[in-house]
């Protein structure tokens, strides 16, 4: 990798530190049914570590002046589909029915400039893996891990935490990177839940809590003036609350009950 320009454009930070890289692989179980995906490989620091543990590893990586190291370093797995392509524009739902395994774990040092777009394009496709397993930038591991009532507390807070149980695991600072980033990160792990809607339900919690997040200080009353506000505070008082709430003071599962009240009325 000597002389190799890194371009900040793509979030090229590469981690070089093996004791992280240790402590992210003891975070992974998988078993002879697992699929695991790979999203950005880079020189493939973390890929060579996956491909020894899995049955089946797909990594993407954008960055066509990488294939020839990547090729390099897995040319001796077999279990090994390295596709150079934005993931983003990936077809991962064939990608995944084509592999036909049952479980599927994601495991990503995440170019931080799309951690939120790599997130919503599983729940945009109807994926749900088993396991995210993340490094992202700290501040965004603050907010998706946020406690109700503070002000990271968002709307993308309430959505990962109604299909994910999530824990932080360890807090990674920017000088294990090569080059070393501006911010500090984070490895997150996501567990899938045990789903407490419908889907057509679901499509009522995902559109509320977007709306109830439109404008964050505003109250659900202004956020939500195209509902019908006579239900909304017949709910909102089973829950014990009125209309002047903010949507930051509302749990996950004050989402949920609104979301079935809504589409029983
Ligand atoms: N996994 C490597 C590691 O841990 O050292 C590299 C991580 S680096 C933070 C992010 C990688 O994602 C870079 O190699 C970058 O080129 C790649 N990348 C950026 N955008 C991408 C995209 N849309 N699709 C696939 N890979 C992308």
């Amino acid at each position: 990798m000597d002389g190799f320009k890194f371009k900040k454009s793509l979030g090229q930070n590469f981690l070089i530190d093996n004791n992280i890289i240790d402590k992210i692989m003891s975070n992974i179980v998988v078993d002879e049914d697992t699929l695991v995906i790979e999203i950005g490989a880079g020189s493939g620091n973390l890929t060579c570590n996956l491909a020894s543990i899995c049955k089946k590893l797909i990594c993407f990586e954008i960055d066509g002046r990488l294939e020839s190291t990547l090729k390099k370093r897995l040319a001796c797995y077999s279990n090994v589909n390295l596709i150079m392509q934005d993931f983003l524009k990936a077809d991962i739902s064939t990608i995944i029915e084509n592999c036909n395994l049952s479980k599927l774990v994601v495991v990503s040092n995440l170019p931080y400039y799309i951690t939120t777009a790599i997130i919503n394009k599983f729940i945009e496709n109807n994926i749900f893996p088993d396991k995210f397993l993340l490094m992202m930038q700290l501040e965004v591991g603050n907010r998706i891990t946020a406690n109700v009532g503070t002000k990271n507390y968002n709307s993308l807070t309430v959505c990962l935490n109604y299909y994910y149980n999530i824990n932080k695991l360890f807090v990674v600072k920017r000088t294990c990177f090569k080059p070393i980033p501006n911010v500090d990160s984070v490895v997150i792990s996501m567990n899938k839940k045990i789903r407490k809607l419908s889907k057509d339900e679901e499509a009522i919690f995902l559109k509320l809590v977007r709306d109830s997040f439109r404008q964050k200080r505003k109250t659900l009353k202004n956020n939500l003036d195209s509902y019908d506000l006579n239900l909304m505070a017949i709910i909102l008082n089973k829950l014990g609350k009125d209309l002047s709430v903010r949507a930051e003071n509302l749990t996950i599962d004050d989402f949920v009950e609104i979301s079935k009240f809504l589409f029983n009325h």
